[in-house]
């Protein structure tokens, strides 16, 4: 049994020694916002419960009975990945656990860890995982003729070692942290320089995950009294390293190939190549290197990857990996319609993109990070909680659909990583002050300096651009208020205490540096129209088109709104990606939008009515809601003629087109 200290420790969120800006736990702010709340509540109230019965009912569940009881007869189902989405479905679980104590699934998480634990316990010696242990007994980590890139040996490992931190930060308890660190000290004991072995993920993951494990080992050393020895941080953060350095050296192993970004030494790496997930999740791990080491050559080197997927290789929605084939990256400006962008490429872009936040505390990163949020997270699953988007292209014919559940479901979990970890994002600290990253309606306390300092924000963004946030310090403080100023957003006006404000803007933050007294109040006006949106004159798919945007989220059309344009057969936007047909219906010089908001329109939003170049409606919804209400048509980039100009280009992919 932990100390009630230890327990209280284990709020904490991982923190590392070389952030610029300091995160808050996710347990520490209260969303009560009606665009985000209702969202969330599905999640808790159904998602959660969906993917882990749908996981019991694939079997995969039951590969751990297998292991633990030596099952003569027992056989894996499923993919040998499965028991690292099952990981990884226990730390978005614990996150809501952190929030919310359901006492159900506090339960059943409880059940599934038990299930683990007995696994590796019959095991022995730390090893876990299923799919070698039943198919390939003789091939643990893709040795002696195994293939590591199939098996998924230590991608599954990493997936248990995070999900252990987590389960253990939400809940003070250590079982599943017993399980991640006798991995993790399997793992220290067998791979390394000579004469270890030398071996590194297949498919990352598990360098964060070991850095969070190091992390938690210099925080509390005290769990070493709980915890199976050795509990060394040197060990975990020596694992990490080794694994993000010795990428692209093959001495006494198979090379991954570039699909597993193995094909260079990652400081080596220029551009941002091969499996998209595997991908921003190497650099999602290279960044908390830099995090936990200082090393500047590893932030310099995550910064050089996210400019290339930012400036060349992002969606407009902000999906990653455009090409099917083995879920890749495509080359610069390859940014077709029916483009891959796997649910989950876009979520490893979020965790990226936070990352180098809390490096840098550039406003920059988190307007990706809210682009993917409202567009490619929002869209992966359904309004009703219970169906799922594999990729996430910009515009169909009517074939592609939210499925129940796929052979493969790895986009499900990934959800639960980032939703539940929202109210962590909203807001962060420093010694000069307070960042407002996000805005959602919520309320936290944070210190600043010796002062503690309560914000609270009133807003019903995204459907309109006012922010209310009350200020206030325990007492009289100077310091700094900062609010993001998105991408997106062309004007806005601040009043503090109802007095126009004038303020200098640093790195994406308006800066409100001042003396605050308890009861302060600022309003942020964020102008936002409707956007008419161009792609750079590069990518060539989308030259004479434009898309609709308003504040954060990407516009649609779907057929089930525009049947009347085409008689009822929704020809608009089931023929819209034939070029000629695009050509002949498009819109005007200067649209005219109207937005309506619908309480009606699943927990209410806003839509946007238009015409086209010849006088016929047209109705736009928020792109995550499409493939809600029908299994028609849909498309984003709708045909426009404007002058392009090949200037004016640096850091942007996409920007406002100028009406007149
Ligand atoms: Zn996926």
């Amino acid at each position: 049994m932990l100390s009630h200290q230890t327990a209280k420790n284990a709020m904490r969120p991982t923190t590392y020694k070389h952030q610029a800006v300091q995160n808050l736990p996710v347990r520490s702010v209260r969303i009560d916002d009606a665009f985000w709340s209702p969202k969330l509540r599905i999640v808790r109230d159904v998602t959660a419960y969906d993917v882990l019965t749908k996981f019991e009912s694939d079997g995969a569940m039951q590969n751990f009975d297998f292991v633990a009881d030596g099952a003569e007869d027992g056989y894996h189902c499923g993919e040998p990945w499965f028991d690292g989405l099952i990981y990884e479905t226990i730390r978005g679980l614990s996150d809501l656990l952190a929030v919310h104590d359901d006492e159900e699934l506090n339960r059943r998480v409880d059940a599934v860890i038990a299930k683990i634990v007995r696994a590796q316990d019959a095991v022995g010696d730390g090893y876990l995982n299923t799919y070698t242990l039943l198919d390939r007994p003789e091939q643990r980590w893709g040795e002696n003729g195994g293939n590591l890139r199939w098996q998924h040996d230590i991608y599954n490992a990493g997936c248990l070692v995070e999900a252990g931190v987590h389960h253990y930060k939400a809940t003070g308890k250590t079982a599943l942290l017993e399980a991640a660190v006798k991995m993790a000290n399997h793992m220290s004991d067998r791979m390394g320089p000579p004469p270890k072995h030398n071996l590194v993920p297949a498919h990352s993951l598990p360098e964060e995950a070991l850095l969070k494990l190091y992390q938690l080992a210099v925080d509390e050393p005290e769990l070493s009294r709980v915890l199976p020895a050795p509990f060394e941080a040197s060990r975990y953060l020596e694992l990490a390293e080794f694994w993000i350095r010795n990428r692209g050296h093959h001495e006494g192993r198979q090379s991954h190939g570039e699909y597993a970004q193995d094909h260079l030494p990652v400081l080596q790496q220029e551009e941002a190549v091969g499996h998209a997930v595997r991908a921003t999740l190497l650099y999602t791990g290279i960044t908390a290197l830099y995090l936990a080491t200082g090393e500047t050559a590893y932030l310099e080197r995550a910064q050089k990857l996210w400019d290339n997927i930012a400036y060349q290789k992002s969606h407009v929605t902000g999906g990653v990996g455009a090409v099917h084939e083995e879920e890749k990256f495509g080359g610069g400006y390859e940014l077709p319609d029916d483009g891959y962008l796997e649910t989950c490429a876009g979520v490893g872009m979020g965790f990226f993109s936070w990352h180098l936040y809390l490096a840098t505390g550039e406003g920059r990163y988190i307007d990706r990070l809210e682009t993917i949020l409202y567009n490619i997270v929002l869209a992966g699953r359904s309004m009703n909680g219970r169906k799922y988007f594999y990729e996430n292209p910009l515009a169909s014919h009517g074939g592609h659909h939210r499925w129940e559940w796929h052979s493969c479901p790895c986009c499900p979990p990934m959800i639960l990583k980032l939703l539940p970890e929202l109210g962590s994002y909203i807001y962060a600290y420093d010694g000069s002050g307070a960042f407002v990253n996000l805005y959602v309606a919520s309320e936290t306390e944070l210190k600043i300096g010796e002062v503690a300092v309560r914000l609270r924000q009133e807003t019903e963004y995204p459907w309109k651009g006012a922010v209310g946030i009350a200020v206030s310090p325990e007492r009289e403080a100077a310091f700094a208020l900062r609010l993001r100023i998105p991408e997106w957003c062309g004007t806005y006006a601040i009043r503090v205490n109802g007095k126009p404000v004038s303020c200098e803007v640093d790195r994406g933050y308006a800066v409100l540096s001042r003396t605050w007294s308890p009861e302060d109040r600022v309003v942020l006006d964020l102008d936002m129209p409707v956007d008419l949106i161009e792609a750079h004159p590069n990518v060539t798919t989308h030259a004479d088109r434009a898309a609709i945007r308003r504040g954060p989220l990407l516009y649609c059309l779907e057929s089930v709104d525009n049947e009347k344009y085409d008689k009822g057969v929704a020809r608009y936007a089931r023929e819209a990606l034939d070029p000629a047909v695009r050509a002949g219906r498009k819109l005007p010089a200067s649209p005219e939008f109207q937005t309506f908001y619908d309480p009606d329109f699943f927990d209410g939003a806003v839509t946007i009515r238009t015409e086209d170049d010849r006088g016929r409606p047209l109705v736009a919804i928020p792109y995550p809601y499409w493939n809600n209400r029908s299994r028609g048509a849909m498309d984003i980039w709708l045909a426009y003629d404007h002058p392009k100009t090949g200037t004016g280009w640096e850091n942007k992919l996409y920007r406002k087109i100028p009406l007149g």
